[in-house]
């Protein structure tokens, strides 16, 4: 068995190019200019770079990075594979400062990098949880520090309105975790998200925080149980319980102490969309390695950027 770290676009510009290639236009070569298919050909002027081809019917030149993730980065794009495969292959994740000295970029690039990663790790799934009338557990954990001003009417004495909060859901059945930062913890706020995000039918699990009481009411069912008072298994149906998204966390918070030690607020959504990525397609979700390097692979390719810039 070779080692899948032997592949040549791993190590090879050009064959780093033709696997992206081949991927974002399997169907024909795509003039992201103005949208004309299989109308350019290769440029090969001695100077040209890597991967540069113009387009027959707007006369512009172009490249596979336009659009995706890798626009506007002269990072190698042999490097950004070695990153995607490093990045999706470690269960916890890998630090921006590993990134720099596995890969030998500078910091930057690694941020650079690294960001981008899990711009593309979003699945953009819209689906809702529990809609085969499961368990749909949801709940909330408190992260770092929230430097940015205090909310007007947050209580002090709460002791967490300096931390960032993060609101979690996980379907049971499908073993699937979706989370959102949120500014507050208030019904207000919950309620739109539970909202788009669980089935009606879908049994609600929580614990007994008031502002899940009256959003409990338009689901099949609301069970709780009393954190408050140690019980983390309700007494009369041991299937009312928070356990798998208080594991959801555990791991979510490990990982954040571990490897990513000191988070800014505004970056925090992103980090929860890597352990959502990761949490979705573990092992016992029947993804291994090579498998979610694979499907991160195609969140990239797949992945148009939101804003357009001219570069290639
Ligand atoms: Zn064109």
């Amino acid at each position: 068995m070779t080692s899948i770290l032997s592949a040549p676009y791993f190590h090879d510009e050009q064959a780093a190019y033709d696997f992206i290639e081949g991927r974002i236009w399997a169907n024909g070569r795509v003039c992201p200019k103005c949208g004309v298919i299989g109308e350019s050909g290769k440029l090969n002027g001695k100077s040209t770079r890597i991967g540069v081809y113009k387009c027959y019917a707007c006369r512009k030149p172009f490249t596979v990075k336009v659009g995706t993730v890798f626009e506007s980065s002269h990072i190698p794009m042999r490097l950004w594979l070695q990153a995607i495969f490093l990045i999706a292959s470690s269960k916890k994740g890998i630090s921006t400062n590993q990134l720099q000295r596995t890969l030998g970029i500078t910091i930057k690039a690694a941020w650079f990098l690294t960001h981008r990663i899990r711009e593309a790790m979003k699945d953009g799934s819209v689906d809702m949880f529990g809609v085969d009338g499961g368990a749909v557990e949801v709940d909330e954990t408190f992260i770092g520090r929230d430097f940015r001003k205090k909310p007007k009417g947050e209580k002090r004495g709460r002791g967490f309105y300096h931390k960032s909060k993060v609101v979690s859901l996980v379907d049971r059945s499908t073993g699937r975790a979706r989370s959102i930062v949120v500014d507050r913890l208030r019904a207000k706020t919950l309620y739109p998200i539970l909202n788009a995000n669980i089935a009606r039918e879908a049994r609600l699990m929580t614990d007994e925080a008031s502002y899940y009481q009256t959003i409990g009411k338009m689901f099949a069912q609301h069970g709780w149980t009393l954190h408050g008072q140690g019980n983390y298994v309700n007494r009369k149906d041991n299937t009312i319980h928070t356990n798998t998204v208080e594991g959801f966390f555990s791991i979510f918070k490990r990982g954040m102490k571990g490897i990513y030690q000191h988070c800014n607020h505004n970056h925090l959504h992103r980090y929860v969309t890597e352990f959502d990525f990761r949490y979705n397609n573990r092992a016992a979700n029947g993804v291994d390695d090579v498998q979610r390097a694979e499907i991160l692979l195609r969140g990239v390719v797949g992945k148009r950027l939101t804003y357009r810039t001219v570069a290639c």
